[in-house]
């Protein structure tokens, strides 16, 4: 133990040309003006002392400056492959809550209890329909979320489901994107395409997954229970059996409902009940 603490403080010896001795000569430090050396026993019962360094109070807050800012250094670079590896559109990037103007109070809140629970909602894997007009904020919303995330270490995908489509079938990629590889998939503006295998595969592998997932659309979850084909079907009856929370997201104003099944459930997670 003695061993451990003279090595240990020999290695965080910090001595300024401006430190000085006192009257009983030990080093002193010149700002905070506290000894930077003590004596202890070495070896232990042997009556004999060593001198050895300690460490002063600027020492101590030098320290976990520099502990906080390798900390700060380490969260930098997560937050970089984070985004590369799922969040590279830089539109999608700016959408914060710290942007949120707090026009759909009801929704913000949904969104942040959404980020707060995320550990116990992903377990169930459930995710949020956001729905209504262009230019209502879905989107907005649901960036706010990945970012928040983001934010917390988690590994979320934000794309349109077109934009994965092209990924996997073009073949100019190395290596396509890997919806398994993520924590939660955010897919913006779905109801849009003409679906493909492509699309439906990347949905039936988010869904059998367990994957939490988050779409934004046009279409009233009424409507996706009314598909036009086969594809669509296949498509919007996973999305809806996945996202049990759906949100409609108006210019005007807002409505939260859940579809019936585990309803209640996620919004008990949320302590929305
Ligand atoms: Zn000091």
């Amino acid at each position: 133990m003695i061993n451990e603490i003279i090595e240990k403080t020999a290695s965080i010896r910090h001595e300024h040309p401006s430190d000085y001795k006192d009257k009983d000569g030990y080093l002193v430090c010149h700002k905070c003006h506290k000894r930077k050396e003590m004596d202890i026993e070495y070896p232990k019962g042997s009556k004999k002392y060593k001198r050895v360094f300690i460490t002063c109070d600027c020492d101590k807050e030098e320290q976990l400056r520099l502990k906080q800012q390798k900390a700060k250094q380490q969260h930098e670079q997560m937050l970089q492959k984070l985004y590369a590896q799922g969040l590279t559109d830089e539109a999608y990037r700016k959408n914060t809550f710290e942007i949120d103007d707090n026009r759909n109070e009801e929704i913000t809140r949904l969104c942040k209890q959404y980020v707060k629970n995320f550990d116990k909602l992903k377990k169930e894997g459930y995710g949020i329909i956001f729905y209504g007009d262009t230019g209502g904020g879905k989107s907005f919303y649901s960036c706010c979320i990945a970012n928040a995330l983001i934010h917390k270490g988690v590994r979320v995908l934000v794309s349109r489901l077109s934009d994965l489509v092209k990924n996997r079938t073009s073949g100019k990629q190395d290596s396509p994107v890997n919806v398994k590889n993520f924590d939660l998939i955010v897919l913006d503006d779905i109801g849009a395409e003409n679906y493909t295998p492509t699309a439906y595969n990347i949905i039936d592998d988010i869904y059998r997954s367990n994957i939490p997932l988050i779409v934004t659309t046009n279409l009233a979850p009424s409507m996706m229970k009314k598909p036009k084909t086969i594809e669509q079907k296949r498509i919007y009856d996973r999305v809806i059996e996945r996202c049990c929370i759906t949100a409609k997201v108006d210019v005007r104003k807002t409505r939260l409902d859940m579809s019936r099944k585990n309803r209640e459930q996620a919004m008990a997670i949320m302590g929305l009940t």
